[in-house]
């Protein structure tokens, strides 16, 4: 292929990257968006294999062949529920491949540069691959978090600041060494000592963060997956590479921005870690108070009274599957004129966006489906909300516990309604560990089990 068809092949995946950005960032052309991506990858993958410069088929063939057939069948055999610790999973992946292409480049005996290219070389090698291993371990920690095997509660070293700044330095000190050093040997062993202590700082940054960060976490790594792949570029001088990376860097940053501002955190003290720390001081008091329970035939009572319902689902609903009894409850309640709409939470659920995912599977209409912004002030005149396997997105101790761990937070303020309905199993606290002083309040009514059967049990006393 001539390097004029794939520039030209690269230019087009670029604006396929683009048009995919711009059609995710919408329900309605989300699925094009998809399109968009898969269409520019196929692209950038021939353009890329056909380069003057790649040989080995053989190896290329078996390797795409074996790792597509892995990605394939994880990605057809994943649940939605895990979909957040598989896209923690694959950020690791993108960091594994800049440290891995970093030292190969490096120790590349058909390569070499002199004078400033040296230095310029050097110092994509470097960067490349400390953010590679920042996000390599951060996201293998992440993924530890999501999926349950370490506990989502930070972990607060004593004089972690400054054992980071130690870090900081250090890797500064071992940079100017390896970008210094002249032979390929000098280099190599501050090169090591740096990425061990990269790997060292991602695994402490993200232990370090509470369980309600996390999804600032999630958007930081995967902006940080997208640097690692932009040095990758930069290290073996593929310019769509550069492109991509930095496309999903900085959309990974604003979505990160967007989240700190959700959570009414900012992004620096999120990093820092810490949150979550101390013990709501609502723990002790709430356990001990009463809940009123509520039946299915006495929900679907007050369903059938009310003129307008606001429904709130959370990770539960992702749990339970009950995405479609929701929906097909949607369609009765909006059969009998009752005004039904969607409350959604910015981190409701375990990834950005999950329960629009949900919701949009389930075909409930994007119209009735609000952002709590939207909506939040809609809630006093509400009579019944529905709170669908939510749990942190409706403390109230975010607003009434100022040393709590998710204080300051926004939350929906689904206890101003007339009525409150909580589908949930059990008293147990959400992802963030803090108990919720909604469950205790006159106007809530626990229904408790599982959120699909519930539903589905509503919708039978509904018929
Ligand atoms: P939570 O994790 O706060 O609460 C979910 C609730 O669902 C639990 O209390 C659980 O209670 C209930 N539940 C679980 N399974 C079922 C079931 N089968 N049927 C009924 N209920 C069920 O979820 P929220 O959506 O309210 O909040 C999201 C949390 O996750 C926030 O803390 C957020 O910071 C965090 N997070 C969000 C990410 C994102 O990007 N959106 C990423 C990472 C973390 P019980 O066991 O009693 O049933």
């Amino acid at each position: 292929m001539s390097a004029g068809i794939i520039t030209s092949a690269y230019i087009a995946a670029s604006v396929l990257f683009i048009l995919s950005l711009g059609g995710l960032s919408n329900q309605e052309t989300a699925r094009r968006g998809n399109l968009f991506g898969i269409l520019g990858m196929a692209i950038a993958i021939v353009a890329t294999i056909f380069n003057p410069g790649v040989g080995n088929y053989a190896l290329i063939i078996i390797l795409m062949v074996s790792g597509g057939g892995i990605g394939a069948l994880v990605a057809a055999r994943v649940q939605m529920t895990a979909m957040p610790q598989l896209v923690a999973l694959l950020h690791s992946f993108v960091g594994l491949a800049a440290v891995l292409v970093g030292f190969g480049t490096f120790l590349d005996p058909t390569v070499e540069y002199f004078d400033i290219e040296k230095t310029i070389h050097s110092i994509e090698i470097y960067l490349g691959v400390l953010i590679g291993a920042v996000t390599f371990t951060g996201s293998v920690i992440a993924f530890g978090k999501l999926q349950g095997i370490i506990n989502s509660r930070p972990l607060t070293i004593p004089g972690r600041h400054l054992i980071n700044i130690a870090i900081g330095l250090a890797c500064l000190w071992f940079g100017w060494q390896f970008i210094s050093m002249a032979g390929l040997d000098a280099g190599v062993s501050p090169l090591i000592i740096a990425t061990v202590l990269a790997l060292i700082f991602g695994a402490h940054m993200v232990l370090a963060i509470g369980g309600a960060d996390m999804p600032v976490v999630i958007s930081m790594l995967n902006s940080y997956s997208g640097w690692a792949a932009a040095a990758t570029g930069f290290m073996l001088a593929n310019d769509l590479l550069i492109v991509t990376g930095a496309l999903v860097g900085s959309s990974g940053a604003i979505l990160s921005y967007i989240m700190c501002r959700a959570m009414n955190r900012r992004f620096l003290a999120v990093i820092l870690g810490g949150f979550g720390e101390s013990v709501s001081s609502s723990s002790s008091t709430t356990s001990d108070q009463q809940v009123i329970s509520i039946s299915h035939d006495e929900s679907a009572q007050l369903l059938r009274e009310a003129d307008s319902v606001v429904i709130v689902p959370g990770y539960g609903m992702a749990v339970a599957h009950a995405q479609h009894p929701v929906s097909e409850l949607t369609k009765i309640l909006r059969n009998n004129n009752t005004d039904v709409r969607f409350a959604i939470h910015p981190v409701a659920g375990r990834m950005p966006g999950h329960m629009n995912v949900l919701l949009a599977e389930a075909k409930v209409p994007y119209d009735i489906v609000l952002e709590m912004d939207e909506i939040n002030d809609d809630l006093p005149e509400t009579d019944v909300v529905l709170v669908i396997g939510a749990n942190d997105i409706v403390n109230p101790s975010a607003q009434e516990d100022p040393d709590g761990p998710i204080a300051g937070m926004p939350v929906l303020e689904v206890w101003k309604s007339n009525a409150t309905i909580v589908l949930k199993r059990s008293m147990a606290t959400g992802y963030a560990g803090v108990d919720n002083p909604l469950f205790h309040r006159d106007k809530t009514k626990m229904l408790f089990g599982d959120a699909k059967d519930s539903i589905e049990k509503v919708l039978a006393a509904l018929k």
